[in-house]
């Protein structure tokens, strides 16, 4: 729980409705941190919230109307969506017109809360995942195999989804295509092993973190700048004899939205991850593109995602480094400081925990 902005998270318990007809009960196995998590511990000025967004469980019961999923299957959870407005009806629930509201309002889309009996808010991105239990829709719980590392797939629903999605959905990356990518932290990583996947090339990584940098090159970036060393439009104008097709940028950094600016090519896109870097005109043809979750429907993506991982092109267990889930605030500085790029915190083991739910 999360109780005063900037102040560590606490563990407690608390009593969570059990599920409605169309919500699934998930005992969470493990969930990774993201740094939307990191954002709102500093930021958050509300009532007392339950974070996590990126959780990864086992089915402990579901709701009445719940077809696609049974008690005891092994799921991943992503961000929530309607399900009903057009964008949801179009196969673009990243696009939902009620995106904000059903991930950071901390309430079902009803105005209901999970966690009210406890004077306390869940539902983030439709999950709340620090936490032993949450509730979930079947909107945003992806069905894995069983032989799968369960705890290892947790980070799959945010963070690498965003990253790898926006080259292969958003940006839909073609083979030879040259890209920059702002950022090498695991969203940053995850664009730059899906951009090696695709066959684009050259695929140049910048960060201030040479360690990160180190990584990159390793998944698969042809270069690397270090743009506390380096200055990155030139070395970037210098590798490719222009500028690249596609820059995303992960930083939030206007000075990095500038540079962007500056080598993207004519015809070329500019994809924003992180909050827009301010305002900016665009010369002639470039395109600007704001990116929510790569534009992935879970329910496809991250499976294709797991097969790409199994096939060793999309090793994204270089990035993840486990903790206890008590380790939660030493897990979220090193997050912050950049020691780890994505922590995933062992809630639960995968056969359960003989943990006993009661049910009012
Ligand atoms: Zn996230
Ligand atoms: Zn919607």
């Amino acid at each position: 729980m999360l109780r005063q902005p900037g102040s560590p998270l606490e563990i407690e318990s608390l009593e969570l409705e059990g599920p409605r007809d169309e919500e699934v009960l998930v005992r969470l196995v493990a969930t990774g941190i993201c740094h939307t998590d990191i954002d709102f511990c500093d930021d958050w000025d509300g009532p007392p919230v339950v974070l996590g967004h990126e959780g990864a469980g086992v089915v402990e019961r579901v709701g009445k109307s719940v077809k696609s999923v049974e008690r005891g299957e092994p799921v991943v959870l992503s961000y929530q969506s309607c399900g009903r407005c057009r964008q949801c009806r179009d196969g673009h629930p990243a696009g939902c017109e009620r995106f904000f509201e059903a991930n950071f309002g901390f309430k079902r889309l009803d105005g209901s809360n999970a966690l009210h009996r406890s004077g306390v808010r869940g539902h983030f991105f439709g999950q709340s995942s620090f936490a032993t239990h949450t509730l979930a829709t079947e909107r945003n719980l992806v069905k894995v195999s069983r032989g799968l590392p369960l705890e290892l797939l947790a980070p799959l629903g945010c963070g690498l989804q965003t990253g790898a999605g926006t080259v292969m959905n958003s940006l839909g990356v073609p083979k030879g295509a040259s890209m920059a990518v702002f950022g090498t932290g695991a969203v940053g990583l995850a664009a730059v092993m899906a951009a090696r996947s695709v066959g684009a090339n050259p695929i140049i990584g910048v960060d201030l973190n040479s360690r990160r940098l180190q990584l990159a090159l390793e998944l698969g970036a042809t270069h690397a700048i270090d743009n506390g060393q380096e200055e990155v439009v030139s070395r970037i104008t210098e590798i490719t004899g222009s500028g690249v097709d596609y820059v995303l940028e992960i930083t939030g950094d206007p000075r990095m939205y500038q540079a962007a600016i500056q080598v993207v090519n004519p015809q070329g896109t500019i994809a924003l991850i992180a909050n827009p870097g301010g305002p900016g005109s665009l010369p002639g043809g470039r395109k600007l593109l704001g990116v929510i979750q790569g534009d992935a429907v879970p329910q496809r993506f991250i499976p294709k995602l797991i097969a790409l991982f199994q096939a060793g092109q999309f090793p994204f267990d270089r990035l993840v480094k486990f903790y206890d889930f008590r380790e939660i605030n030493q897990a979220m500085a090193d997050a912050k400081h950049g020691d780890t790029i994505k922590p995933v915190l062992r809630i639960s083991s995968a056969q359960g925990n003989g943990n006993k739910l009661y049910f009012h």
